[in-house]
């Protein structure tokens, strides 16, 4: 093992110590495929310890006044904050992504924990008068332990979102990071588990085996972002055991680019919402519906924008992923798309791909379909509105959806008919922090972030009270 390389342990029964499978795993990187993180992968003892530890120091936890856990969660954001340089460097190294964006997206994680702070203690309940005798109560209570399974692609933020929500409201939770950014999600959890009593934070490491195990596990709730096949087997898992499932998972956003815009401005919303973070987001723009009328002096405008990116995007995060987007990429091709600016995964190591522009692409090729987790933007030309909205909400997949345009009657349209969980007007992101969303079909269920999040991470009781009879 090279002496500057992450060796990263798991956090079970209150100890550092490494996993116990006996297998390892080492995470390469994706700009010169040399060793960046030694794994030593968590075994499914180590899962039912860390579940063991966690069962027992929920009751405590639960009990701990609101205001003294939000201050503990406070605490640690601080830590976070105090170490955002340091985070960044390891996400960059581990996942590529250029040095500023990681300590962007870490801030926002703290924000996120801040948020949570502070909400958690205003969660409340409602009350319901019967008769004047009687009273309703519906309390919220901590569902218990819940496991957190989290992806690569904002390991940071998206981490501090479910942890910071189960934490604030009385849960506690086993971590287990992806496996292509597991020194971010230890270096995260060491700066993390220090603020809470012994037992209230696990960190478990591996792949999707120690995943899956975690999910089948005696655990209250199973909250995973990451792809949609996952998704759905964490899903199988929990109709087995009875855990509540909370998924956020993979989208094909459509943008609709309606006539009478800017092309000049649409190009740069287009090229934004598909390159930032080499493409790999959730919520990227994946394909582009443009009006006829706009087509020609957007798709040149989106050529420029393309050019421009190459300079700014970082490598995606490994071969594997940049392969099957390739493929796709080539599929689409041979099918009739016309590549206008990339489309080329370059000679040489490390995972770089080019920002990608596909024109005369059709409704039905994978590059459309399919989620494209890589910088393209794949785009349709399309005779009018309606058919530009009828082909967005064309998908199996309900994440997000964009529409550009002037007229306002179009974007009421959009957002009343598109069948996703989030609608944005004139802005392929936007949307204020600690905003909440609702992904529908194979994006997943249940609110993952906002405030909305506090109320998936607990359940609701219903208690009636009635005065003593007289005479009592
Ligand atoms: P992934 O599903 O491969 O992995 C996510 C996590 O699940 C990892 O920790 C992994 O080890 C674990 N896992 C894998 N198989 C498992 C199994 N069978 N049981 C339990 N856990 C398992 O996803 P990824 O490649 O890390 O992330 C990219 C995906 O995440 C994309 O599809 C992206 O759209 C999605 N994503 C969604 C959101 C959102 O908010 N909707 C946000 C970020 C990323």
């Amino acid at each position: 093992m090279r002496a500057d390389m992450y060796e990263v342990s798991q956090y079970v029964s209150g100890s550092w110590q490494p996993g116990a499978s006996g297998r390892r795993l080492t995470v390469l990187s994706p700009v010169d495929d040399s060793p960046v993180t030694e794994v030593a992968i968590s075994s499914e003892d180590d899962v039912a310890a860390a579940v063991a530890t966690a069962r027992a120091a929920s009751l405590e936890w639960a009990a701990t006044a609101p205001a003294a856990r939000a201050a503990a969660l406070h605490a640690a954001a601080d830590a976070v904050a105090a170490a955002a340089d340091e985070l960044a460097e390891i996400m960059t190294a581990e996942m590529g992504k250029p040095v500023g964006g990681a300590r962007e997206s870490i801030m926002a994680g703290v924000g996120t924990l801040r948020q949570y702070a502070e909400l958690g203690p205003t969660h409340r309940g409602r009350t319901l008068a019967g008769d004047s005798a009687a009273i309703d109560l519906m309390a919220y209570e901590p569902r218990g332990v819940v496991a957190v399974i989290t992806p690569w692609n904002d390991p940071v933020a998206v981490s501090c979102g479910l942890l910071g929500a189960a934490l604030a409201t009385g849960n506690v939770v086993i971590y287990k990071p992806s496996e292509r950014t597991p020194a971010t999600g230890w270096r995260l959890a060491q700066l993390l588990a220090e603020h809470f009593p012994a037992g209230v934070f696990s960190l478990l490491n591996g792949d999707g085996p120690v995943g899956a195990a975690l999910a089948a596990s005696a655990v209250d709730v199973v909250a995973q972002v990451g792809s949609t096949a996952t998704g759905r087997s964490i899903a199988a898992a929990c109709a087995r055991t009875g855990a509540k499932a909370l998924l956020e998972n993979g989208g094909s956003d459509p943008v609709i680019v309606d006539a009478g815009v800017d092309p000049a401005w649409a190009a740069s919303q287009v090229a934004l919402g598909a390159f930032v973070n080499s493409g790999q987001i959730c919520v990227a723009v994946e394909r582009v519906y443009v009006h006829r009328d706009v087509a020609g002096a957007f798709l040149e405008a989106l050529e420029n924008e393309a050019e421009q990116w190459e300079s700014r995007i970082g490598p995606m995060v490994d071969r594997r992923m940049r392969d099957a987007v390739d493929e796709q990429v080539q599929q689409a091709v041979k099918e009739g798309a016309r590549v206008l600016r990339g489309g080329t995964a370059p000679a040489g190591p490390g995972a770089f791909y080019p920002p990608t522009v596909l024109a005369d692409c059709t409704h039905d090729m994978a590059v459309v379909r399919e989620e494209t987790f890589g910088p393209v933007a794949a785009v349709v030309t399309v005779d009018s509105f309606s058919s530009a909205l009828s082909l967005a909400a064309d998908s199996p997949y309900g994440l997000a959806a964009s529409v550009l345009t002037t007229s306002m009657s179009n974007a009421q349209l959009a957002w009343r008919r598109l069948p996703a969980g989030t609608v944005k007007v004139n802005n392929v992101f936007g949307g204020a922090p600690g905003g909440a969303a609702h992904p529908r079909r194979g994006s997943g269920q249940g609110f993952g972030y906002g405030p909305e999040l506090l109320d998936e991470m607990t359940a609701m009781k219903a208690v009636h009270i009635e005065a003593p009879p007289q005479g009592w």
